[in-house]
């Protein structure tokens, strides 16, 4: 097995044991690709919703939420282009029986000259030292240049066939590249077909005069078809956007790499609506706006890349993801797209309804233009969780296990410890969490020693831990530990509120975007 492999594994079971994220339904074994949220879980879930939202909605004014239904009109998603075109290539190993996704399986091995560039990258520094320039290595060093042709060609090729549907071409790419099955290891393939991501369902209860109707699979288009009415009653003017914190749901092919591809999600979508011909410089401030708000969490800026589509999809003028470093490599975290009009103008054909905007400076009516950022929540859940893991080994040789995540989004902000059971401590420690909890999310510990309950909170990564010990009772001073320096200080209970909330206020966070 790779480090990579271990690496996500370690994730998936520090999650499990720690109430993060378990398997669905696990007492019936599981069901594949879906995951529930534990105790643990959904309180990070909620603070990364809560980040966003507040720099969305709450930090800018032309921009709005709403909350639209699940269940659309079935027209919607012929409109959108879902129904004849939300497929993705899939293929079988006859051998091992697993079905990939054909695009999947090719980009997994252009990646492997990714690593290549990366490893020549290890290289040059050993050897250069101090002096290292990267960018002039990454220019002018023949093996990473060879392999970046290499690259940029598999990738064109790869676009190429996929822009117009040639299956056969795909299998024929993936037989000259000599693409085994990771399970089996033969090139045994079936021929590429496609497959349709939505799940469809019936409305009503009698069968047959039922209309079959979707779970959606984006959260877009409930934004899209109630346009006009946020528009009008909200009485936005151009440029605005509407925000959507939802569920959507997709039937992958391929889903295994824990709740980075799920079948049920959560998408975290902006669609703002600007007039047409703006909508690159609109599409440059998201893409740069998006990308402050992740580097924001300081998990470090080497986890972020872009990467610029250069085909697009038919409805796109230009699109870019911001890939994420996760365990299982760089991968797409967040899509800022630049959809033109494609969206409404279809709505307004398939619903017979104007879906315009009179824009007074202009003196005209026209169907505006969109840029769209969406973020999967689960993808950021995973990204904070897997870059926050680490294994510190301390200065007297001892292990400890930590999970340093961003304290405006750790479940507990701090725990309280009486450092004994007994002589009022348990009581006067009540007292202190009495105190801090309408502003912050608290957890009382006083079971196992001391030092294994710092172990456990820096495991489920609680940023403070106070303790209460005999001192306490004389002068009403505590010990405060810093997670991730594990030093302590000795303060008065009266200066914790302030010095919590220098640290782990979502307030902090949100100062340094703006
Ligand atoms: P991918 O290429 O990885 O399948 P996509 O390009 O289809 O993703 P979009 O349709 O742009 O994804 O969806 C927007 C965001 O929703 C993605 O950036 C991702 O964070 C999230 N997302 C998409 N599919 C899933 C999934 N199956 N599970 C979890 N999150 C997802």
């Amino acid at each position: 097995m790779d480090k990579k492999e271990d690496k996500l594994k370690e994730v998936i079971s520090h999650a499990k044991e720690y109430g993060y994220v378990f398997p669905s339904s696990e007492i019936y074994d599981g069901l594949a690709a879906t995951y529930d949220y534990g105790q643990l879980g959904v309180e990070l879930k909620n603070n990364i919703k809560n980040y966003w939202w507040s720099a969305m909605v709450q930090m800018h004014e032309e921009i709005v939420g709403l909350d639209a239904a699940i269940f659309m009109h079935p027209k919607t998603w012929k409109a959108s282009g879902h129904v004849d075109a939300f497929n993705d290539p899939l293929i079988d190993n006859k051998d091992s029986k697993k079905r990939y996704r054909a695009d999947v399986l090719i980009e997994d091995y252009i990646e492997k000259y990714r690593d290549k560039i990366k490893k020549e990258v290890v290289k040059g520094r050993k050897r250069f030292g101090e002096s290292f320039d990267e960018e002039q290595f990454l220019a002018t060093n023949p093996n990473v240049k060879r392999n970046a042709e290499k690259i940029d060609d598999l990738e064109s090729r790869l676009s190429a066939l996929l822009e117009s549907d040639d299956l056969d071409g795909l299998k024929t790419f993936i037989e000259e590249l000599g693409i085994v099955c990771p399970i089996s290891g033969t090139k045994n393939w079936t021929d590429v077909r496609q497959f349709n991501l939505m799940f469809g369902t019936e409305l009503g209860s009698v069968a047959g005069d039922a209309a079959t109707i979707y779970l959606r699979p984006e959260t877009a288009q409930g934004i899209f078809v109630n346009y006009l009415n946020v528009q009008k009653t909200g009485r936005m003017k151009i440029p605005f956007g509407i925000a959507q914190i939802g569920k959507a749901f997709r039937n992958e092919i391929v889903a295994r790499q824990f709740i980075f591809r799920m079948r049920e999600f959560e998408q975290m979508e902006m669609q703002y609506f600007v007039r047409p011909g703006e909508e690159l410089r609109w599409y440059e401030y998201w893409k740069e706006k998006r990308t402050k708000w992740h580097k924001a969490l300081g998990l470090g800026d080497e986890f972020y890349r872009h990467h610029d589509h250069i085909k697009l999809a038919h409805y796109a003028n230009a699109a870019a993801d911001i890939e994420f470093d996760f365990p299982m490599g760089f991968k797409e975290l967040e899509g800022i797209h630049s959809r033109t009009d494609f969206d409404l103008r279809k709505h307004e054909e398939f619903s017979g309804k104007k879906i315009q905007f009179f824009d007074p400076e202009l003196n005209k009516s026209y169907i505006p233009y969109v840029i769209e950022t969406s973020v999967g929540l689960d993808r950021m859940f995973l990204a904070v969780l897997s870059a926050s893991l680490k294994n510190e080994t301390l200065e007297d040789g001892s292990e400890r296990v930590v999970l340093s995540i961003p304290p405006a989004l750790a479940p507990y902000k701090v725990a309280v410890m009486p450092l004994t059971k007994k002589d009022g401590l348990p009581e006067k420690a009540r007292e202190i969490i009495n105190g801090l909890k309408f502003d912050f999310n608290c957890q009382y510990d006083e079971k196992d020693s001391i030092g294994k309950r710092y172990r456990r909170q820096d495991a489920i990564g609680t940023p403070f831990h106070v303790t209460v010990d005999h001192q306490t009772l004389e002068d009403n001073s505590v010990t405060i530990r810093n997670r991730d320096t594990m030093k302590q200080e000795r303060v008065a209970i009266d200066a914790l509120h302030t010095i919590l909330d220098e640290k782990v206020s979502l307030k902090r966070l949100l100062q340094q975007l703006s």
